[in-house]
């Protein structure tokens, strides 16, 4: 497996990376599982500067991480600068909050006093992609941090200089080595690290085929996962909705990261009376949306993260298009050597289309009309995913009654996808399990060890 970057924008290869030893995986698990030894029998309070400096540090050498980022998977510089910003303010909602989340529960008993201690279990293997290569890294190592499990990095192949250079930053703002440990590992690396009686758990970020294939060694190996995969997000405009907030959101909820965001709005579910004036509108805004050097902050659409992405999505709308799928702008080959995808949008897409029930990781929107309320979300929860989904009312109390009956792990309100660290992020049916950020994902990796004494008459 070749750890490379290779920048989207050119094609070029910017840099390579060996990959790692089974001595240097060896002597990596031999010093976080020493580390985690030793956490165990200090105050959590040690560690909360740590997580402050990195903060510091992500905001001080924001542009230069950004770049890195550009570098490695394409995306626009001006939102990678925003991705080191969520960063920052994750470390310090852990640093700030990590003590209090983490304090003795108390439980309420009439045959004794009960409370559960919220402790540390081990070594976590967190296997992410490379779509937000800073944030995907930061939602586990910062609550993981705070509760002390050291954590043993393995980062998507395509963006090797991010993970390093993430992991260099948590050394350079004081960290224990072995705290982040980033491992150019492969697969079977993985499954030996994951079998290992050092390591405790596993967390994975990715495709439904990467999670089942890491889940299903954890499992045999009795260790606890937490899986975050993709999306098949809906988004649903009912007929009062307010269409000037409608027209900022709905292009940026597609374009954002040229669409390659699990919680990117794939299907816009539109009542009638709107639908028209909706597709019309998406069709302006998409054919406006202009392509170009991710560098540029003028540009809107950045290229695909990889050449095997652009050929898979590619391959993926002409699936649709030759199921009945009907292009209403779009699908039209960009020049290279970028690997660019045209903004797309796409209608008439039955249940029998193969790509119905498919994620589409790149800018093309599939737009469906639908003549009443009950229908909109039968067709939102008809979907092997349940990641986020988004509904659009003037009637904000109504609005969330209609997103209370979608099966799914997030919505939100006359808002596209959102992301802040004291919210919980996570998904049902194969979009995965378990939470990450907020109070939910710093519980994810702890051993809620109860402690009893009974009443003794
Ligand atoms: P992927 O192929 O599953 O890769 C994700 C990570 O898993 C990479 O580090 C990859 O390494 C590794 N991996 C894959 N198979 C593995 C195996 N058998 N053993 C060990 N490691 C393995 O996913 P992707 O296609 O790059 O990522 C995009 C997907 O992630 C989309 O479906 C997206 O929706 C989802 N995603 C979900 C969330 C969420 O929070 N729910 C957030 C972001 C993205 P290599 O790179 O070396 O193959």
């Amino acid at each position: 497996m070749a750890y490379q970057t290779i920048y989207p924008y050119t094609g070029e290869v910017l840099h390579e990376f060996p990959n790692a030893s089974d001595e240097k995986l060896e002597e990596t698990l031999t010093v976080a599982h020493r580390l985690y030894q030793q956490w165990r029998q200090e105050k959590l309070a040690t560690r909360k500067p740590v997580l402050h400096r990195l903060a510091t540090l992500l905001r001080e050498k924001r542009t230069e991480m950004a770049r890195i980022m550009t570098q490695d998977m394409g995306k626009l510089l001006t939102e990678a600068a925003g991705e080191v910003d969520l960063c920052a303010d994750i470390a310090d909602y852990y640093a700030d909050h990590g003590e209090e989340l983490l304090q003795p529960v108390n439980l309420p008993s009439d045959s004794g006093k009960a409370y559960y201690l919220k402790q540390s279990t081990g070594v976590i293997v967190a296997v992410e992609p490379w779509n937000f290569p800073f944030y995907q890294i930061m939602r586990v190592f910062a609550p993981n941090f705070m509760v002390g499990n050291p954590m043993i990095l393995k980062d998507a192949s395509s963006c090797p200089a991010s993970a390093q250079a993430f992991a260099d930053l948590v050394l350079e703002a004081g960290a224990p080595v072995g705290s982040l440990t980033n491992l150019f590992i492969s697969y079977d690396q993985v499954s030996a690290a994951i079998n290992d009686p050092r390591v405790a758990g596993v967390c994975l970020t990715g495709s439904e085929r990467g999670g089942a294939a890491v889940a299903q060694e954890a499992g045999k190996a009795l260790k606890k996962t937490t899986l975050e995969l993709g999306g098949n997000d809906a988004f649903i405009v009912l007929g009062d909705a307010d269409w000037d907030l409608l027209k900022k959101v709905a292009p940026q909820a597609r374009l954002y990261n040229a669409g390659q965001v699990c919680t990117s709005s794939k299907r816009f579910i539109v009542m009638d009376n709107l639908y028209d004036d909706f597709v019309a509108m998406m069709k302006e805004a998409f054919s406006h949306a202009k392509l170009g050097d991710p560098m540029d902050p003028e540009t809107v659409v950045s290229p695909l993260s990889s050449k095997s992405a652009l050929e898979k999505l590619t391959a993926q709308v002409q699936t649709a298009v030759d199921h009945g799928a009907t292009v209403v702008y779009g699908n039209e080959p960009v020049e290279g050597p970028g690997f660019f995808f045209k903004p797309t949008i796409l209608t008439d897409i039955t249940e029998d289309n193969p790509i119905f029930d498919q994620e589409l990781f790149g800018p093309v929107a599939v737009i469906y009309k639908v003549h009443s309320e009950a229908e909109a979300i039968a067709l939102a929860n008809k979907s092997s995913y349940g990641l986020g989904n988004t509904v659009f009312s003037s009637n904000v109390a109504h609005a969330k009654e209609v997103a209370a009956q979608i099966e799914t792990g997030m919505s939100w309100i006359n808002a596209g996808w959102a992301s802040l660290p004291e919210l919980p992020f996570g998904g049902i049916k194969n979009s995965g399990y378990g939470r990450e950020l907020s109070h939910l994902g710093m519980n994810a990796f702890v051993n809620e060890h109860l402690i009893y004494e009974p009443y003794q008459n």
